[in-house]
C-alpha cells in the first residue's frame, strides 16, 4: 500500500487564495491588515523565516513592518518597541521572531505583546484560552495540521492521535487541538518508554521531535495518518522530517512529506491569525 500524500502546499495555496479575497474586502472597507515582525541579532535561520513571512504578506496583501537590531540591543529597548507596537492603530500583528539572544528573556517579551495582537497564539492568555477550548490566536503550526486534516476532510474525532514531542510552540498545542477535536491524546516525549508501542497504536502520529528520520515503517499502524513536524537535515544536508518518509509511505494510510507539507501551512496561519485580529477589531469597533 502507497500512501495519499498530503499536499500542505497546495492546501496553503488554496487557504491563501481565500485571505486574498477577505483582505481586498477589508481594505474596501478602509482597514488593511498590518503585521510587524522584529528580529534581533543575525541568525540565519530567523533571517530566512522573517524574509519568507514578508513574502507571504506582500502576496497576499497584508502590509508587513520589518524591524531589524543587532544582538546587542538591550532587553528594555526591546520592551519599549513592543509597548510602541501594541499602540499602533495599522498594526493587528506583532511577531518577535525566536530565538532571542540569551540576555533577553524571551518570557517577557512574550508577555509584553498585547495578546490582542499576539497572532503567534505564544502569550499566556491565548495559550490559556486554547486549553479551555476559547476562541484566541493559536499557535500556526498546530492550528495549521488541524486546518490540513479539515482541508482533507480528516476527522480527528474518536481517533487515538499520538503527538511525539510536547514543546510548547508544537507539541502541547497540538495535543490540545487534537483533543479540542474530540480525539484520544497521547503525548510522548524523551522520557517515554518504548515510544514504537504508543506510535503503532495511533490513528495519527504527529511527530515533533527535531530528529532527522527518527520514526520508521515498523513505528507505524498500516493505514496510519502520519503528520511530519520535523524540519531537519539529513545525512547528505537535505531537508527531511522526523518521519523516515520513503518506508513510512509503504505503511501509512496518509503522509505529509518535508518540505511541502507542514511547513507551508504554518506561515499561512500567520497570515490567517493576522486577517482575525482585524476582523476581530473591527467587530469590537461596530459593537461600540
Ligand atoms: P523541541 O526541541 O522544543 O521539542 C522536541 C520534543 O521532542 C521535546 O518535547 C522532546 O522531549 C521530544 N524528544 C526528543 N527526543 C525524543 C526521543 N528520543 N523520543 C521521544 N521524544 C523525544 O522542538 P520543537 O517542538 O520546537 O520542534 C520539533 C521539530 O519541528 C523540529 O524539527 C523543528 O524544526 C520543527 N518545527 C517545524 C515547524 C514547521 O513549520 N514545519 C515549526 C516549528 C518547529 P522532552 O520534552 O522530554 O525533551
Amino acid at each position: 500500500m502507497t500512501a495519499t500524500i498530503i499536499d500542505g502546499k497546495q492546501i496553503a495555496k488554496d487557504i491563501r487564495q481565500e485571505l486574498k479575497g477577505e483582505i481586498e474586502a477589508l481594505k474596501q472597507k478602509g482597514m488593511t491588515p498590518g503585521l510587524a515582525v522584529i528580529l534581533v541579532g543575525e541568525d540565519q535561520a530567523s533571517q530566512t523565516y522573517v524574509r519568507n513571512k514578508d513574502k507571504a504578506c506582500v502576496e497576499v496583501g497584508i502590509h508587513s513592518e520589518i524591524y531589524r537590531y543587532p544582538a546587542d540591543l538591550t532587553e528594555a529597548e526591546l520592551l519599549e518597541k513592543v509597548q510602541e507596537l501594541n499602540e499602533d492603530e495599522n498594526i493587528h500583528g506583532i511577531l518577535v521572531q525566536l530565538p532571542l539572544p540569551s540576555h533577553i528573556s524571551e518570557d517577557k517579551v512574550i508577555d509584553a505583546i498585547s495578546p490582542e495582537k499576539d497572532v503567534d497564539g505564544f502569550h499566556p492568555v491565548n495559550v490559556g484560552k486554547m486549553s479551555i477550548g476559547k476562541e484566541a490566536f493559536y499557535s500556526c503550526t498546530p492550528y495549521g495540521i488541524i486546518k490540513m486534516l479539515e482541508k482533507e476532510n480528516i476527522s480527528l474525532e474518536g481517533k487515538h492521535v499520538v503527538v511525539v514531542g510536547r514543546s510548547n510552540i508544537v507539541g502541547k498545542p497540538a495535543a490540545l487541538l487534537s483533543l479540542q477535536e474530540s480525539a484520544t491524546v497521547t503525548v510522548c516525549h524523551s522520557r517515554t518508554k518504548d515510544l514504537s508501542s504508543f506510535t503503532k497504536q495511533a490513528d495519527v502520529v504527529i511527530a515533533a521531535v527535531g530528529k532527522a528520520k527518527f520514526l520508521k515503517a515498523e513505528d507505524f499502524k498500516p493505514g496510519a495518518i502520519v503528520i511530519d513536524v520535523g524540519m531537519n537535515r539529513d545525512e547528505n544536508g537535505k531537508l527531511c522530517g522526523d518521519v523516515d518518509f520513503e518506508s513510512a509511505k509503504e505503511v501509512a494510510g496518509a503522509i505529509t512529506p518535508v518540505p511541502g507539507g507542514v511547513g507551508p501551512m504554518t506561515i499561512t496561519m500567520l497570515l490567517f491569525n493576522t486577517v482575525q485580529s482585524v476582523k476581530q477589531k473591527s467587530a469590537m469597533v461596530a459593537s461600540k
